[in-house]
C-alpha cells in the first residue's frame, strides 16, 4: 500500500534548551547573555519608524553588512548575513556540502550539525574527540580520499575548549578540496579567530552570531565572513529560498550594536571575570571543569551523577543544560550569568 506518509521527509529535530518563563528563575541553560544589549540598540528601537514595516526590507542588508565589513576590515562582498547563525550554518550546509563524500565534525559538538546533515541528506561522520575532549588534528587530515566538508566549532560546544590557530590552519591547509566551516559563536570570550586565515584559504568560511556576546539572541542575527566566491555561493542559495530574510529593524539594531565597541568589550570582560570565579567555586565543590574559552563551563560533579544535580537545580528554578548522550552524560553545561545568579546556583548546590 502506498501512503502519503511514505513520502514525508522524516527528521528528528534539534531540541533547544527549554525557555521557562518567570521572574524568579535563574536561566543558565542556553548560553544567552545575562546583560542587555548596547543602549544604542534601545535608542534605535525607541525611534523606529514603524510605517517602514509596510515595505519590504533591503534585500542586500547593506547597512548591517557595511558595519560588519568595516568592523572586520573586509569588503561588503566578504559578508553574508542571516537570521541567526543557525540560518547561516544551515544555508552553508546546503550550499557547500553537495557531494557523495562524507562531511565530518566531532562527536561532541553543536548538536545541530547532524540534524542539518540529515535534513539535507548529506552523508556525515562524527569523529570522536580524545579523552580530554579535544579534537585530534590528524583525524581531520585526509588519508587518500577527500572529505565532503568539515565543520568545527571553535571554541567547541558544549565543552568550551578552544583549538589553537596553528592546529586549525593545518586542517584547513590539508583540505583545500572541500569547504571548512569554522563556527565562532563563542570566540569573543577567549578563542583565537580564524579570520586572519581568510586571505590564504578561499575554502574557509567563518560563522559568527549576535546571540551570545552581543546579547541579541532575540533579534536573530548571524553572519559569515569569507572570500567572495563562498559568500556569493551563500547568497545564491539563500536567495533561492527567501529573498528577504532580515527584517528592517534587525538590520538597524544589528548595525547599532556593532558601532558600540566599548559596551561590547566591557560586557565580555564582565562575563569572563564571572567565569573565572565560577570555575574556582565549582572546583571547591569537587567539580572537574574543562578549560573554557566561552561564556559557559562544562563541569562534572565528583560522582559523575550530573543528571541528579540537573534535576535538583531545576526544582529550585535554576536551569542548566544536561546532555544525556554517552560521552556527555556526566557533565552539566552551565552558562555564565551575573555574579548574583551564580551565587544563587552555589547556594542551591550547597543545600
Ligand atoms: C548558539 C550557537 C549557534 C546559533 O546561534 P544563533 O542564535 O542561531 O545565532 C551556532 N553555533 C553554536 C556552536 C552555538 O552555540
Amino acid at each position: 500500500m502506498n501512503s502519503w506518509t511514505d513520502k514525508l521527509r522524516v527528521v528528528t529535530p534539534y531540541v533547544p534548551g527549554e525557555q521557562p518563563q518567570g521572574n524568579d528563575i535563574v536561566k543558565l541553560n542556553t548560553n544567552e547573555n545575562p546583560y542587555p544589549p548596547s543602549p544604542e540598540v534601545k535608542k534605535v528601537i525607541d525611534n523606529l519608524d514603524t510605517d517602514r514595516f509596510a515595505k519590504y526590507p533591503d534585500p542586500t542588508a547593506a547597512e548591517l553588512v557595511g558595519e560588519l565589513a568595516k568592523y572586520h576590515g573586509v569588503g561588503a562582498s566578504n559578508i553574508f548575513v542571516g537570521t541567526g547563525s543557525d540560518d547561516v550554518l544551515s544555508t552553508a550546509f546546503l550550499a557547500f556540502f553537495n557531494s557523495d563524500k562524507e562531511i565530518v565534525f566531532p562527536d561532541v559538538t553543536y548538536s545541530f550539525y547532524p540534524v542539518w546533515a540529515q535534513v539535507y541528506r548529506i552523508p556525515y561522520r562524527e569523529i570522536p574527540v580524545d579523552e580530554n575532549y579535544c579534537l585530534k588534528v590528524e583525524d581531520y587530515l585526509p588519508d587518500g580520499d577527500s572529505f565532503g566538508g568539515i565543520v568545527i566549532a571553535n571554541p567547541n560546544a558544549p565543552t568550551g575548549i578552544s583549538m589553537g590557530l596553528s592546529d586549525l590552519e593545518k586542517i584547513i591547509a590539508a583540505n583545500d578540496d572541500c569547504v571548512v566551516i569554522v563556527d565562532e559563536a563563542y570566540v569573543d570570550y577567549g578563542g583565537q579567530t580564524a579570520l586572519g586565515l581568510l586571505e590564504k584559504y578561499e575554502n574557509l568560511v567563518v560563522v559568527r552570531t549576535f546571540s551570545k556576546s552581543r546579547a541579541m539572541a532575540g533579534a536573530r542575527i548571524g553572519y559569515a565572513v569569507g572570500g567572495e566566491k563562498v559568500i556569493k555561493e551563500l547568497y545564491d542559495v539563500a536567495q533561492s529560498i527567501n529573498s528577504y530574510t532580515m527584517t528592517f529593524d534587525s538590520l538597524k539594531i544589528g548595525a547599532a550594536s556593532v558601532r558600540d565597541e566599548k559596551y561590547f568589550r566591557d560586557r565580555i570582560e564582565d562575563v569572563v571575570k564571572t567565569r573565572e570565579i565560577t570555575v574556582r567555586e565549582l572546583e571547591k565543590r569537587g567539580f572537574t571543569v574543562l578549560p573554557s574559552s566561552s561564556n559557559f563551563v562544562f563541569a562534572r560533579p565528583s560522582d559523575g551523577d550530573a543528571k541528579s544535580v540537573f534535576e535538583k537545580l531545576r526544582e529550585k528554578e535554576i536551569y542548566v543544560r544536561y546532555f544525556s548522550k554517552e560521552r556527555t552524560k556526566e557533565f552539566l553545561r552551565i552558562t555564565i550569568g551575573t555574579d548574583k545568579q551564580m551565587e544563587r546556583m552555589f547556594e542551591a548546590l550547597d543545600s
